[in-house]
């Protein structure tokens, strides 16, 4: 502390005070802090957590599982909710350096949404208080590959058709330059698809619309990239 002037101390005992331990302490969100925080807060919140996941100086690490666990066992107050895909190489916890209790996560392969994922947002907000929602894709993403080279399987085909209006929707390639083996295609595709999907919950969801803009939430799109880790907001 010696290198600290005492004003900026003092100011740093009082802002803590007042709103509370930052949310990347080793402990969880609080109901104080998710009431205190704003739609921006949260979303640099997790964008700090990104970057120590990127620098690889997780406090995840150094987290007491078992008492987050216990302390969290009788409520929460998550701070966000992301709708990501099933990937198993986006392990969204751990990508934005969150607790236990500290954010709600939908995962679907593709993440697109639907009225189960959009019914589940309405619980995170409306009723348990997080204040962003985040569409999240990935590079390299098998289930956008999937709907670009039209894949049937299953129930899969029903899944990949979600995605195909985001594969029609990019221009600027020729027909044999839409399939998954063209990488700037495919990363093009991710982009749209969580365009789209950030659109369509905007649509098909009066109350995560009305809370957005009442100025209660931010509903936002990113993409994941695998090789470094880093979360890429979009624009909106
Ligand atoms: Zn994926």
């Amino acid at each position: 502390m010696k290198h600290i002037p005492r004003t900026l101390r003092v100011t740093t005992g009082i802002f803590l005070l007042v709103f509370g331990a930052p949310s990347h302490s080793l402990s969880q969100t609080t109901q104080a802090q998710q009431q205190s925080m704003t739609p921006q807060v949260v979303l640099d919140d997790l964008m700090e957590g990104n970057q120590r996941f990127i620098n690889g100086t997780l406090t995840l690490q150094e987290v007491n599982v078992v008492a987050s666990r216990e302390a969290t066992a009788s409520g929460q107050y998550p701070k966000a909710v992301i709708l990501s895909c099933l990937d198993s190489r986006v392990p969204v916890e751990v990508v934005f350096d969150q607790n236990i209790g500290d954010i709600f996560v939908g995962r679907v392969a593709g993440n697109v949404e639907n009225e189960d994922q959009l019914g589940s947002m309405e619980f995170a907000t409306r009723v348990a208080g997080a204040k962003l929602v985040m569409v999240l894709g990935h590079s390299h993403c098998g289930a956008i590959k999937g709907a670009c080279d039209d894949v049937k399987l299953g129930n899969l085909t029903l899944l990949l058709e979600k995605i195909k209006p985001a594969v029609k929707a990019v221009e600027g390639f020729k027909t044999s330059e839409r399939t998954s083996s063209n990488a700037e295609f495919v990363a093009r595709v991710v982009e749209e698809n969580v365009r789209q999907t950030v659109t369509d919950i905007r649509q098909q969801s009066e109350i995560l619309k009305e809370l957005e803009s009442d100025g209660k939430i931010m509903i936002v799109g990113a993409v994941y990239d695998l090789e470094s880790g880093e979360v890429a907001l979009l624009d909106k």
